[in-house]
């Protein structure tokens, strides 16, 4: 085998993609089986559209919608509103990631389904793998797409898992009355969250709060009631709206922290890289932007063009040169939400300058990602 990718999200599929178009043959290993939900809160930025639509996602047909307007509220409820200069569309995980699937598969990728890589180890130019089932596979390269955090990351001994990991993600669809056009970022105590439209005339809620916000009401209704009904837009939004699932998806432990592209050899991609914080809206861009980097570089290695240390060395420069700035404006602007007085402050003094506001969105979002 030539590639086996652990984790099969928008970065795995991307790169599983590409690699067998480039006539390579690629394994991925997904623990779920799909369609599956994902705690996302499925804006996607437009720096993408052209990529996709080009490896042939077909974004109409899957009922993607169109995101202009940004609206900010405070947790007193203030709100300011913004054009966003390259927008986005909004689709759901659950329908994006089986598109990718199933494109996947027709190019040739093999997919294990409902499976965890355990461990993952490189000697005399090699990797092996060992299944949860017991299943060893052994191929030459190795991608690392498996998220936020995965036992890989613990088996690597990776830095960022030596400190507390204090978020908590929560995500509904739900249906309510709101403008399919906008993206609504709702600020909280301590937490932020954004509805914006789907496929189908649903929405998505997903918002990102710490464990410490949960801790004194023990359930996720009973904190949703005493800390995001503070903000009066929220409340309505909870209380006015038809949830569409029976209980929300939740994500807990998960880092902001810098992580490097090149671990042991292996290559990440996507979160497994580096996670940008959510209110940029733009970590799925990111995923689908390094798959594609990732698989260029490697199909080079793997034609015989280049040798590891140099695709390792040049993945990982190139890495940082495209991605690490963003991910330390998205963690710099993070510390302006959530905090009630720096939040209440960026409603005025974004009001007031909204130029200022457009800057800062910039600033988190990259160019148009080229097709060839
Ligand atoms: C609250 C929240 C809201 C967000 N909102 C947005 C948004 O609106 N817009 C946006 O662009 N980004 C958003 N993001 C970020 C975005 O969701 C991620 O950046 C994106 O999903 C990254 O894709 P990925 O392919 O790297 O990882 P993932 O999509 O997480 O895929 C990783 C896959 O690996 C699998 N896996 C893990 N370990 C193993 C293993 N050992 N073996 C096999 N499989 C494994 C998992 O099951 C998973 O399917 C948000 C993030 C959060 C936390």
């Amino acid at each position: 085998m030539d590639v086996i990718i652990i984790g099969g999200g928008l970065a795995g599929l991307v790169s599983g993609l590409e690699l067998a178009r480039a006539g390579h043959s690629v394994t991925i290993v997904e623990r779920k089986t799909y369609p599956f939900h994902k705690v996302c809160g499925e804006y996607i930025s437009n720096e993408v559209r052209p990529y996709l639509e080009w490896l042939g996602v077909d974004l109409r047909a899957l009922g993607a919608t169109h995101i202009k307007q940004f609206q900010f509220t405070s947790p007193s409820g203030r709100s300011l509103e913004t054009a966003l200069d390259l927008g986005g569309f909004g689709l759901s995980r659950y329908t994006l990631d089986q598109a990718l699937y199933e494109m996947a598969q027709s190019a040739g990728v093999q997919f294990l389904l409902g499976k965890q890589v355990e461990t993952v180890r490189f000697a005399s130019d090699g990797f092996t793998l060992e299944l949860n089932d017991g299943q060893v596979l052994t191929s030459r390269l190795v991608l690392g797409a498996f998220g936020k955090r995965s036992k890989i990351d613990k088996q690597l001994q990776r830095s960022f898992m030596q400190k507390p990991s204090p978020y908590l993600g929560v995500k509904y669809h739900i249906r309510t009355n709101a403008r399919l056009d906008t993206i609504a970022l709702h600020n909280f105590p301590d937490g932020y969250c954004g509805l914006s439209s789907i496929e189908d005339g649903k929405f998505c809620l997903c918002y990102l709060t710490t464990r410490d916000n949960l801790r004194p009401f023990g359930t996720i209704p009973a904190m949703e009631q005493a800390v995001l009904f503070q903000n009066p837009h929220l409340k309505r939004i909870f209380e006015r709206s038809e949830f569409l699932y029976e209980k929300p998806e939740v994500i807990n432990e998960f880092s902001f922290a810098p992580k490097r592209a090149v671990e042991q050899h292996i290559l990440m991609a996507g979160d497994s890289a580096g996670l940008i914080t959510p209110l940029c809206g733009n970590g799925m861009a990111l995923a689908i932007h390094g798959g594609k980097l990732v698989s260029a570089l490697s199909s080079q290695y793997l034609r015989g063009n280049i040798p590891r240390t140099e695709l390792e060395h040049r993945y990982q420069t190139e890495w940082s040169a495209r991605f690490a700035r963003r991910l330390w404006v998205g963690r710099t602007v993070q510390r302006l939400f959530g905090d009630k007085w720096l939040s209440e402050a960026a409603v005025t003094i974004f009001g007031a300058f909204n130029p200022l506001l457009r800057g800062v969105i910039r600033q988190t979002h990259g160019k148009v990602l080229a097709v060839e």
